[in-house]
């Protein structure tokens, strides 16, 4: 559990003040002592996020996340302990000793991003070969129409096709069959357990996170044969959640603006064209971490998806998740192309330069696509379709944005503004209600346990779960009562707990042997959901006026008997059902 000493991480703490670094992700306004501001972690209106400068922790009243400055960053930058500490260490200039175990995972990382980079200037000089590359060069300059200085500027090259050119250079500098398949650069044949090139007669284009260096590869196919795209999996060096396409480029350029595209040859066209601005996801939908990635440099979004079924699905889906981490985002009206490169083509840039200035807002975004699916002409089409336009108004969450809506589809459709407002007000009402109820429900749920992941045992006696964990609330806001009970001999042992979340949590604490420590003490042994439980406990103490070690030794009294009551029952099932068995 040791992994760098106390101190170093106490001095990392000390230097990464929680109300700094959460700034830097998240607007935040002053509240009395605490901090207000929007929760990165789950969609919401009004602000229920608070960072408390004072103990240097933050808790979400809405969602319930909530720890230390390294708990954030864990879960922002979706890294586990040791990274996240690595990440603020880096972020206040302090450099630390690593031990074994983290000079192998660096190491690993290190040999991939080398081996990576190996690999593209091979690819790379494949491409210029005029027997090797022919084929890509053809391809890349005269199919996609690629300035040689585009091709230069996104460094892309060319796989021949051939199982060994690219392994057997890398063996020749070095690198073991079990890195090059680290790295996803080979694949191990199941037949004889060699190595043999994993990307094959494919353009090949590199991808560089924000720090340049080359983290993956993408592969495409130069006809149309499948699979389109090949692309690196998650290696000790990649995420593809997390990385998008071009961002190293782009982060300069998008201050203002990012236009999100769907492939990695929409983001080269657009940047030869002049909008630098343009990243790609590698591959994969949109994900919550891409969001949270653009939302650190940009402050709007253009939706750039192809103007197919599919890609106007995938821009449905990109509007919901930019806008929960508050991006302003917008969708390109891409008329007479299936694609922004294919716009380019065929209208030149400053076209493309006023359909960004004329962009749809999500709600005519949706409004088009219902009118799209309906003939309106007809009665009963028109009918429905006005239904779903209501439920897409009825979602907007200002009453004045709800009437500007009303106003627009009235006049559009011909219909009374009274009649749908009327509609829109029930669908209001409705769903808040439903969500009124949800809640309700999922408070009765929790007070239960049902459905409680972090300490699973909860449901089985909730009694017992719920006065163990007024317990731990309380030790964590008084941990001298331990040290105190410890040199009494009247500490509890771990067994004296119901839940193996108890029992675990006990247990670290015990193990620290301090007068006084904090939830931070326990980070490295936790989840960042263990912590946000823990901080959740020690909070509702604090609310309450009796947290007096009397109380607690009541407490381990009652646990004791909550906890025979659950071992009774228990033993009365399976007598039960060992009567149930004898019956005839
Ligand atoms: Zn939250």
């Amino acid at each position: 559990m040791a992994w760098i000493s106390e101190d170093v991480i106490r001095e990392i703490r000390y230097r990464n003040s929680i109300e700094d670094v959460v700034s830097s992700y998240v607007t935040l306004k002053r509240a009395g002592s605490n901090l207000l501001g929007l929760c990165p972690f789950h969609s919401e209106k009004t602000a229920s996020f608070t960072v408390f400068p004072n103990t240097e922790s933050f808790h979400c009243f809405g969602c319930g996340a909530g720890g230390d400055v390294i708990s954030f960053v864990r879960r922002i930058e979706n890294l586990d302990y040791p990274s996240a500490v690595e990440f603020l260490a880096k972020r206040a200039g302090i450099t630390i000793v690593q031990d074994d175990r983290d000079k192998e995972r660096m190491q690993r990382r290190k040999r991939v991003l080398d081996m990576n980079v190996e690999a593209a200037r091979f690819f790379r000089s494949c491409l210029y070969d005029p027997k090797l590359g022919a084929a890509g060069m053809r391809y890349l300059s005269e199919k996609r129409k690629l300035d040689p200085a585009l091709i230069r500027h996104f460094g892309l090259g060319f796989a021949p096709n051939d199982f060994g050119l690219l392994t057997r250079h890398l063996s020749k500098l070095g690198y073991k069959d079990y890195e090059m398949s680290d790295a996803f650069l080979a694949g191990i044949s199941k037949k004889n357990g060699k190595s043999y090139d994993y990307f094959r007669n494919r353009v090949i284009f590199p991808i560089l996170d924000i720090s340049g260096d080359v983290v993956a590869f993408g592969g495409r196919v130069m006809d149309d044969s499948l699979p389109k795209y090949l692309n690196t999996s998650d290696t000790p060096a990649f995420k593809k959640s997390r990385n998008l396409f071009a961002m190293n480029f782009a982060r300069k350029h998008c201050e203002e603006q990012l236009i999100l595209c769907e492939g990695y040859m929409d983001v080269i066209a657009l940047h030869g064209a002049g909008f630098q601005n343009a990243v790609a996801t590698l591959g994969t939908a949109i994900t919550p971490e891409h969001a949270r990635l653009m939302k650190r440099y940009t402050k709007s979004v253009i939706i750039s998806y192809d103007s197919d079924e599919a890609g106007q699905r995938a821009a449905d889906k990109a509007f919901k998740l930019l806008s929960e981490v508050g991006l302003e985002t917008r969708v390109l009206k891409l008329d007479g192309a299936k694609d922004p490169d294919e716009y380019i083509k065929s209208f030149g840039k400053d076209r493309f330069a006023l359909l960004l200035k004329d962009t749809k807002s999500e709600f005519d975004f949706r409004f088009d696509n219902i009118l799209k699916k309906y003939d309106t002409r007809l009665v009963d089409e028109k009918l429905k379709a006005i239904e779903e336009i209501e439920g897409v108004i009825a979602q907007v969450p200002s009453a004045a944005g709800r009437e500007v809506y009303i106003g627009v589809v009235a006049e559009k459709m011909g219909i009374s503004a009274e009649m749908i407002r009327r509609d829109v007000d029930k669908r209001t009402r409705r769903a808040q209600k439903a969500t009124e109820r949800r809640e309700t429900e999922r408070l009765i749920a929790a007070s239960q346990g049902i459905g409680d992941r972090v300490n699973t045992d909860f449901v089985k006696n909730p009694q017992a779960a719920s006065c163990e964990e007024k317990i731990l609330g309380i030790l964590l806001l008084h941990p001298e009562y331990l040290y105190e009970m410890k040199k009494k001999d009247k500490a509890p042992s771990a067994e004296d707990f119901f839940t193996e979340f108890g029992k675990k949590i006990y247990t670290l604490m015990f193990e620290i042997d301090r007068e006084y420590f904090d939830i931070s003490a326990l980070g490295s042994a936790l989840s960042v959901e263990e912590i946000d439980r823990l901080q959740k406990l020690q909070m509702s103490r604090t609310k309450l006026a009796n947290n007096k070690i009397e109380l607690l030794y009541e407490l381990l009294e009652t646990l004791k008997h909550a906890k025979e009551k659950s071992e009774l029952s228990l033993e009365e099932i399976i007598r039960r059902k060992r009567d149930q068995k004898k019956m005839p």
